[in-house]
């Protein structure tokens, strides 16, 4: 099957990698300047420099005043898996700011040891919490569908990572959801939201439904009632309960490698004990088996694999030179996931010859070209020209 990735995502046709940091305008809805600089390290900049983080303290104070219940009744929902990120968002809400989260957990695709010992140590860290668990059958066929044909078998995990809070919130009364980051203004995207604390609720269905109708997978077999947990609540009772999603990272400086150190001392938070496949960091996105696949299919779709995100962060966050993150992304991106790789293909009910197929489907020529038999990328990251 041939594909027009360009058009699909709306892709610049010749690649540029950003100046500053590994990441390149392949990135869906990243813009660079005309410096050659990207918009993930431009806020990054500005976040250091123009951001008074005092005011934004104060911001928070007054946002958890303004939703604090004194009735016992849960006053906020924190998105959670019991990684670094909303384990600290939690925290800090329970016990800074005398807050009383309801802590949420949309089920992993299929879960690994560590990430349910860390979700285990984090709400044994003293929180009240929610596991969504929808029908592991429909999961799995989601994920073969959205692994065909959206390039992506990561996405039924998503939908309801996104709408899960948003269903605990019209059902607990909750009228306030706080996430950490805001990925699309931190990592390079839409920056429409860059200077507010909030998401608009409609832009949340944008961004992560990939332009694709419930009809899409009723048509492909799976029944109405079945897609249920995956879909959002009615807007209209997402309104009429005055739901409003906030970002921690607009309040406080967001820093992961710093969350990693609070949750280790405060929620009893592990590290792996290996390198995550496709990169060199051993503590970011550990709960579940297949997300290496979602990685390496960003890989092949954009040319973006994990070591290159991985090290466009550290770059903003001033934890590694540029130099440090392109010698990473040539050492660890191009790898393909192994460990679960079995796993995956049971999971997915496809062959190991269908994946090859499926993954070469989502191989675009702009990208890559095919060499005496073997894919190589077109443009390949370099060092900057000292
Ligand atoms: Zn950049």
């Amino acid at each position: 099957m041939k594909r027009d990735l360009i058009k699909q995502y709306n892709l610049p046709r010749e690649v540029k990698f950003c100046t500053k940091c590994t990441i390149s305008n392949q990135r869906p809805r990243i813009k660079f300047d005309i410096y050659g600089v990207c918009s993930a390290c431009l806020y990054a900049e500005y976040k250091r420099t123009k951001v008074d983080w005092k005011l934004r303290e104060a911001e928070l104070v007054d946002l958890c005043n303004k939703h604090r219940k004194s009735n016992g009744e849960y006053d906020v929902i924190v998105p959670c898996s019991g990684g670094k990120d909303g384990s600290f968002v939690a925290h800090q809400l329970k016990y800074k700011y005398g807050m009383n989260p309801l802590t949420v957990t949309w089920a992993p695709l299929k879960h690994t040891n560590i990430g349910r010992k860390n979700l285990d140590s984090f709400i044994a860290s003293g929180f009240n919490h929610i596991l969504g668990t929808p029908n592991p059958q429909v999961t799995r066929r989601l994920t073969n569908l959205s692994f065909i044909h959206l390039g992506d078998p990561f996405q039924p995990f998503i939908y309801g990572q996104t709408n899960f809070p948003l269903h605990m919130a019209v059902m607990n009364n909750v009228q306030l959801i706080m996430y950490g980051e805001n990925g699309e203004v931190e990592y390079g995207g839409d920056m429409k939201n860059a200077f507010s604390p909030t998401r608009d609720i409609q832009d949340h269905d944008k961004h992560y439904f990939s332009g694709l109708p419930p009809d899409f997978w009723t048509e492909h077999g799976i029944l109405a009632k079945d897609l249920y947990p995956f879909m959002a609540p009615k807007f209209e009772s997402i309104r009429s309960n005055k739901t409003e999603i906030h970002f921690l990272g607009y309040y406080k400086f967001w820093d992961p490698q710093e969350n990693y150190y609070y949750c280790q001392e405060h929620t009893d938070f592990s590290a792996n004990t290996e390198r995550s496949e496709g990169t060199y960091s051993k503590y970011a996105s550990l709960d579940d088996a297949i997300d290496g696949f979602h990685y390496y299919l960003s890989y092949i779709k954009f040319g973006i694999g994990r070591a290159t995100s991985d090290a466009a962060h550290e770059i903003r966050d001033g934890k590694i030179t540029r130099d440090e993150g392109v010698a990473l992304v040539k050492r660890y991106d191009h790898e393909q996931p192994k460990k679960y790789f079995n796993e995956f293909l049971d999971f997915c009910s496809i062959s190991a010859e269908k994946y090859d197929e499926i993954i070469d489907s989502w191989r675009s020529d702009h990208i890559w070209n095919k060499v005496n038999g073997e894919w190589l990328l077109r443009n390949q990251i370099a060092e900057n020209m000292h």
